[in-house]
């Protein structure tokens, strides 16, 4: 476990913060709570006890679900190419087993959840596209970005945090199964992603590969 000098932002004491930068969530589902609470990257102060947001690298690895997301804030651009230049041998390759890159907390959960739900968070947001189009004039300011995948109580849905129409409601979609199992059948192939490398899955990574009609 690294530590790291950290300087609180209230009161200015300098207090020593554990950095738990590999998390296996499988051995230790707490860790897993935590991110999914809020919890993980909270730094108490012992002096004046404010809380502050602290977002560093950590590599999240769920054996259990086959998933892997390095979260780096921040990060280099080639940060993807040094990863995915490290050699695997064949023999060691899991077809199945995810591997993403993300860059902050938020995006960090949402694949979380998207592993929860049994989704495939390249289909995700290639529906996320969609229902930007499709709601383009009532909700004009929503963008692909604002939307992310969310889980509760066996509810999927998407969820434009902070936005709300004129009577005060949150925009909320419900996720339908038989349209995502639509854009599976028709595209799934078009976003293979290399087995065994990593790849930061979001808007700009879609467009990339997909191209929508307007
Ligand atoms: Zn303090």
């Amino acid at each position: 476990m690294e530590r790291e000098k950290f300087e609180c932002p209230n009161c200015g004491n300098e207090m020593t913060v554990d950095l738990k930068e590999f998390v296996d969530v499988t051995e230790n589902p707490e860790y897993k709570t935590q991110i999914m609470n809020g919890q993980f990257f909270l730094v108490k102060c012992p002096k004046c006890g404010d809380e502050t947001l602290a977002e560093y690298p950590v590599m999240y690895m769920d054996p259990s679900k086959k998933l892997t997301v390095y979260m780096v804030p921040d990060h280099d651009p080639a940060l993807l190419s040094q990863l995915n230049n490290l050699d695997i041998p064949d023999n060691e390759i899991d077809e199945e087993a995810v591997f993403r890159v993300v860059s902050s907390a938020d995006q960090l959960l949402e694949k979380i959840l998207i592993a929860d739900g049994g989704r495939d968070d390249r289909l995700i947001e290639l529906y996320k596209a969609v229902i930007i189009q499709n709601i383009r004039e009532e909700w004009p300011e929503v963008q692909h970005e604002d939307l992310l995948y969310f889980l509760g109580q066996g509810e999927e849905y998407f969820i434009a945090w902070g936005i709300e129409n004129a009577k005060g409601e949150q925009m909320t979609i419900n996720l339908e199964d038989k349209f995502y199992n639509i854009l599976k059948d028709e595209y799934l192939e078009a976003l293979s992603i290399p087995a065994g490398k990593y790849a930061e899955v979001n808007e700009a990574w879609l467009q990339e590969r997909v191209e929508l009609e307007g």
